[in-house]
């Protein structure tokens, strides 16, 4: 190295003197001294590469500068809040359903500090996880008894593998949900020998009837949650299954997948068959998801016969598939909005966002589109009719008309503006529509408009 090099590299800011500089002091206030420290070395070592490369010594100022976005960069969390704008309410990739406030406050509550999660305060005894939901659960669906797991996808495994044996399953249900999930394949690692009946198209009764023998413990049904199939169709009726069942001594299981607590006919989303169906029915074993169109947190949730239920619960596999506090605080909240159902469409994210009606969103598209033009002279927006869909894995025909905000970039290609819009602070997840970017304002959250108006803004002005 030369001694120009030498005398360059002595003139770089030291680390003692950066700690003492007030903007790193205000850093220290928000982050810890050992992530403060390693963000000036990365930055210095990386000003000393520069000089070693011939780049002029930088100031003490983009140093500093460099620090910051290392720390930010490196103190961000990997999992982060986003806004939504793609309009599909129940989206997997985005963590399905947002919770209710009374769900997140009763997470709060019992993640802060201690909980009565396996104990009873009546008797000062030992408790049971599930209790805490159990009755709301027989309760809101008629069922016996109830327990949950950590996602439907463990409930279904459970149940099969508490009635082991041949389970009796027609050609047109066996479902595969997002990729790593199919029955089949479930079927097998529990255990539990897959008698497949009919054809895709068509099942009858006849076909299970001749199935049931020596080997059969259970019938089931599986709701084809992700598909229909149309055109030369016919399934059997519930109430069928559930009469040969009984004829046989056979237990029914109905894998729900969504768990709607009620009618959902009534925004114009039908055919997901209800819980309460299903109990009314006369199925022994029903499971569903808790963040599905049940609007809670991510569980598997199984009702049925007091028998069954104890059956599954003494499965010593039960316990690698127990859930945690959080996830029972925020479920029985959940659920105690649904005892009343006007309350549960009001308050519980996922209902709401599924019924708000379109002039609602034609008026906030129209607001946000007003907002954005304004701040944005030059910048192309407009308010579009379009479609959302529900989502996770959930109503897979039925697309809800919905209002849109569109925007044309100018100085950026789509799929460089919706980059940017994921990168950003806040995080946006939008879709391209036509050579546009649309913001679906069905998913988007009062509070995030005014976040996402300015993000916006920042990228039209080629920020
Ligand atoms: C979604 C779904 C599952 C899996 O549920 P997770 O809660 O995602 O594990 C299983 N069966 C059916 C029919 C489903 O729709």
């Amino acid at each position: 190295m030369t001694p120009n090099k030498h005398e360059q590299l002595r003139q770089l800011p030291s680390m003692t003197g950066l700690l003492e500089d007030a903007t790193v002091k205000a850093w220290l206030d928000i982050h810890p001294r050992a992530v403060v420290v390693a963000a000036l070395n990365w930055a210095i070592d990386h000003a000393r590469d520069g000089v070693i490369n011939d780049d002029a010594v930088p100031n003490a100022e983009s140093i500093l500068q460099a620090a910051l976005v290392h720390l930010e960069s490196t103190s961000l969390p990997s999992i982060r809040r986003v806004i939504n704008a793609t309009g599909v309410v129940l989206h997997t990739g985005l963590g399905r359903a947002p919770l209710s406030q009374a769900a997140i406050d009763a997470v709060t509550q019992c993640a802060s500090g201690y909980c009565n999660l396996e104990f009873d305060l009546e008797s000062g005894a030992r408790g049971r996880r599930a209790d805490h939901v159990a009755n709301l659960l027989a309760e809101l669906t008629g069922a016996e008894a109830a327990t949950v797991v950590n996602n439907n996808a463990a409930a279904t495994f459970l149940i099969l593998n508490t009635v082991a044996s041949g389970v009796v399953v027609s050609r047109g249900e066996l479902v595969e949900i997002g990729g790593s999930y199919r029955l089949p394949d479930m079927m097998q690692a529990s255990g539990v020998e897959l008698r497949e009946v009919g054809t895709t198209n068509r099942t009858r009764i006849a076909d299970y009837e001749k199935a049931i023998g020596p080997n059969v413990a259970a019938l089931m049904r599986v709701h084809t949650s992700n598909y229909r199939i149309v055109g030369f169709t016919q399934a059997v009726d519930f109430d069928e299954l559930v009469r040969l069942g009984r004829d046989h001594e056979l237990p029914i299981i109905d894998d729900l997948g969504s768990g709607a607590m009620f009618d959902l006919d009534r925004f114009g989303l039908g055919g997901e068959p209800s819980v309460q169906a299903s109990v009314e029915a006369g199925a022994d074993l029903i499971c569903f998801s808790g963040d599905k169109i049940l609007g809670g947190p991510q569980a598997g949730i199984i009702i049925g016969r007091r028998e069954w239920i104890n059956r599954i619960e003494r499965n010593p596999l039960m316990r690698t598939y127990r859930v945690g506090k959080m996830t029972l605080a925020a479920l029985e909240a959940t659920l105690q909005q649904y005892r009343d159902e006007d309350h549960a469409r009001e308050n519980i994210p996922s209902l709401s966002m599924m019924s708000t009606p379109l002039d609602e969103l034609k008026k906030r598209a129209e607001e946000l589109c007003g907002l954005l033009t304004k701040r944005i002279a030059d910048a192309a927006f407009a308010v579009i009719e379009e479609q959302s869909t529900v989502g996770g894995g959930s109503l897979p025909d039925r697309n809800i008309a919905t209002h849109c905000v569109t925007w044309s970039p100018t100085n950026h290609s789509v799929d460089e503006a919706l980059a940017r819009l994921r990168q950003g602070k806040p995080a946006i997840v939008a879709r391209a529509h036509r050579g546009m970017i649309l913001f679906d304002l069905r998913t988007i959250d009062e509070k995030d408009i005014q976040p996402l108006m300015e993000r916006i803004a920042q990228l039209a002005a080629n920020q």
